[in-house]
């Protein structure tokens, strides 16, 4: 375990994105959280477990192993649901514990049956259907034979939700795909309905199909980046102010990454830092080494351009990123020592760090760049 760093979620920082949202979507529309990729880097098990008290009983994962530790924290409580890869030894764990699961193959489908009958339950199934993203999902050809299927089969398999997953909602260049997906996927709905097989729900939308294209709300929504607070691009958010009268920002950062000081050090002028001769100290100057590296995810590619806060300053990285440590110009900063605290990502003082800013200069999506969090540091619920 390392504790050279330490993850905290923002309680009441979360609690705000989730009444937005459920306000934003109305009382109808289930509100699914997506946790995969470790509760998108802050850490399944204790997401989880704030997201259950701020209200939230239904989530979404992308295989067993999280759906194992969903269960392990919330037991009966909450809904879960895994929108990914279930192997076939875990079809037993999966029925045995009403784990719903999408299907998008005739091969899980006849599996999970077979399972059902042999624990004498019921599989729970989301049926995926295929409308233009190619990735998963049934082919427009296989649907009469599931519909069928699953008339014939109704005694061990339950018909919980119909869904199918947007080719890039978060994009306006994308709007003639995605649109042409919502008009598919509505009837091939309406294909079901009329041959009498009818899901529980249907559902389609993450967080950006949810904004840019409300119909697609239906009757859930799976909301994995804004539940965090962030928005899943510029043009999102830009497009949401545009729909209100007062431009605030209704998303609150959950995550903070604070590190200390490990040591501190001058440098003469003329000096390279650190490895190699990708930094040249111009200037005298102090250094102040802070204990990550890009094995706790802090990617290379911020060397020489990340920015981390120090009493109150803003600290650019200089030289490059190593595995466990970097070096940060404190030069400026006259009163620094070790141990002082060093934001990552989040608030100091007037300060903030954003992740937003984080993917402008390393050129990764948000959602990489918390997903490559590592996993081994300590996360910590905070009010
Ligand atoms: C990841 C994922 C989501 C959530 O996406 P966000 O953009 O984070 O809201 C929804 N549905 C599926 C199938 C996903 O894989």
């Amino acid at each position: 375990m390392h504790t050279n760093s330490i993850i905290e979620l923002n309680r009441s920082a979360y609690q705000k994105n989730i009444d937005f949202l459920k306000k934003e979507f109305g009382k109808k529309v289930i509100l699914s959280s997506v946790v995969k990729g470790n509760a998108y880097g802050h850490g399944v098990r204790e997401f989880v477990t704030m997201a259950y008290q701020c209200g939230v009983t239904h989530f979404s994962v992308f295989d067993v192993e999280e759906a194992k530790v969903v269960k392990t924290e919330l037991q009966d409580l909450v809904t879960i649901m895994v929108m990914g890869l279930v192997q076939d030894e875990d079809m037993e764990w999966v029925v045995a514990n009403d784990v719903e699961f999408f299907v998008f193959d005739k091969y899980r489908l006849t599996k999970a049956t077979k399972m059902a009958k042999k624990l004498h339950k019921k599989a729970k199934v989301h049926i995926e259907v295929e409308t233009g993203m190619n990735r998963t999902g049934f082919e427009k050809s296989e649907l009469n034979n599931v519909i069928s299927f699953l008339k014939k089969e109704a005694e061990h398999v339950v018909f919980k939700g119909l869904c199918t997953h947007y080719a890039g909602a978060e994009s306006i260049a994308n709007y003639y795909r995605v649109d042409k997906q919502i008009k598919r996927f509505e009837e091939i709905y309406q294909y079901l309905c009329k041959n009498d097989l009818k899901p529980e729900i249907k559902h389609s939308a993450c967080s950006a199909a949810s904004i840019m294209f409300p119909e697609t709300r239906m009757n859930m929504v799976r909301i994995g980046i804004m539940q965090y607070g962030l928005w899943p691009s510029p043009e999102v958010f830009v497009n949401y102010l545009n729909t209100k009268k007062n431009k605030i920002d209704p998303l609150n950062r959950v995550i903070t990454w604070k590190s200390k000081v490990m040591s501190v050090k001058k440098v003469n002028i003329g000096d390279f830092i650190g490895y190699g001769t990708s930094f040249l100290a111009e200037r005298k100057m102090k250094i102040a080494v802070v204990p990550i590296g890009y094995s706790h995810g802090y990617s290379r590619s911020l060397s020489n351009q990340g920015r981390v806060l120090i009493n109150g300053h803003r600290c650019i990285v200089v030289g490059s990123v190593n595995m466990n440590m970097m070096s940060v110009d404190v030069t400026d900063i006259e009163t620094i020592k070790k141990d002082d605290e060093v934001v990552l990502i989040g608030s100091q003082n007037e300060l903030s760090v954003s992740v937003a800013s984080f993917s402008d200069f390393s050129n990764q999506l948000n959602y990489e760049l918390l997903t490559r969090i590592s996993k081994t540091i300590p996360r910590k619920i905070i009010e």
